[in-house]
């Protein structure tokens, strides 16, 4: 097997904002391991808060050596050494696990949801998700995403209530919320969290930062709506920390590692009695369409990020009457639209 990768950057359509910063475009790695002339597709995304960039990737994907290894079907061998390359690099791991089990499902000439045994019929809905904005912008968006029957709004600022009111002044359908840790008063997370539920909000994100594990305890246990993990966890460890203090957890491919760990999280997660929400960051077709053959056995899903993006270069998972809609294709069900690298 050999591996290749190229840095590209994704245009967003809109600046998106979130409680901690503002930003317009978003690094990405594109990788491809080959075998046997057969190419399976993978996507590191790397929004800078999280530490990694083209430069980190790049070291970190050079020090990957597949031609070692001769069985493509050792996945759980192959991630296993990747994963003790260096700390860290998730994003940069999830392109290799992606391109694998993209490679892997293609030589199977089957979907990784078959693969999986999960049922195609039933994904879930997906939230399209508006950043915090001014009342006229968030109007403008909310019309541009009609066609999806849930819409999650990212909270954190001073206008919380304003970014709802005006979501509710133009649509009645259900919402999710995102804090983004930007709530610091366990009290004022509480309120909003009843006052959520009275706007048919579906659950609530985050409320509080990650370190303040007493005060998001706290709110879950009086939050009459759930609340979900996403800063707090990012692999299949963190989730014994999550038990208890959380009602689910969000995963994200670009957080787990891909999709192995993804699977795994999400089995552990069920097993424990809690929610699962499948997240993304901002990211082409091609995770999407990987982190979407997790989507059947999911609660909810935040799968919109090659929807925010000008430059998708792949096409794959589609969204149909506002669900995700697999592909037949095999692996992680991706077609590349252009030769631009
Ligand atoms: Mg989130």
């Amino acid at each position: 097997m050999k591996l290749s990768f190229h840095p590209h950057t994704l245009e967003l359509k809109h600046v998106f904002t979130v409680a901690e910063m503002s930003r317009s475009t978003t690094p990405i790695m594109l990788t491809e391991i080959e075998h046997e002339g057969i190419v399976g597709y993978g996507e590191a995304s790397m929004p800078p808060y999280l530490g990694e960039s083209h430069k980190t990737a790049a070291e970190f994907l050079s020090k990957v050596d597949l031609s070692k290894y001769e069985n493509p079907f050792e996945l759980e061998t192959i991630l296993t050494d990747i994963d003790t390359i260096a700390p860290g690099n998730c994003a940069a791991k999830a392109s290799v696990d992606i391109a694998l089990h993209d490679l892997v499902g293609k030589l199977l000439n089957k979907p990784w949801y078959d693969i999986l045994g999960f049922d195609k019929n039933k994904t879930p809905h997906i939230s399209f998700t508006i950043g915090i904005d001014t009342p006229e912008v968030v109007r403008r968006k909310v019309k541009e995403g009609e066609e999806y029957k849930i819409i999650k709004v990212k909270l954190g600022k001073e206008n919380d209530k304003e970014m709802i009111e005006t979501i509710r002044s133009v649509t009645d359908r259900p919402l999710t919320a995102d804090a983004n840790q930007g709530w610091k008063d366990r009290n004022y997370a509480v309120e909003m969290a009843h006052y959520l539920k009275e706007k048919d909000v579906l659950y609530l994100e985050q409320p509080m930062p990650k370190e303040d594990v007493e005060g998001n305890a706290y709110v879950t246990e009086h939050s009459p709506i759930p609340t979900i993990a996403d800063e707090a966890v990012q692999r299949l460890a963190d989730l014994k920390n999550a038990h208890g203090v959380y009602s689910g957890i969000n995963i994200k491919l670009m957080k787990s590692t891909g999709m192995r760990e993804a699977h795994k999280m999400l089995l552990l997660a069920r097993a424990l009695g809690m929610k699962v929400m499948i997240g993304c960051m901002t990211e082409t077709s091609c995770a999407i369409s990987a982190a979407s053959q997790l989507s059947p056995m999911v609660d909810w899903a935040d799968l919109d990020g090659n929807l925010l993006i000008k430059n998708d270069i792949f096409s794959g998972t589609k969204i149909v009457d506002g669900r995700l809609k697999l592909s037949n294709k095999p692996g992680i069900g991706v077609t590349k639209k252009q030769r631009t690298l």
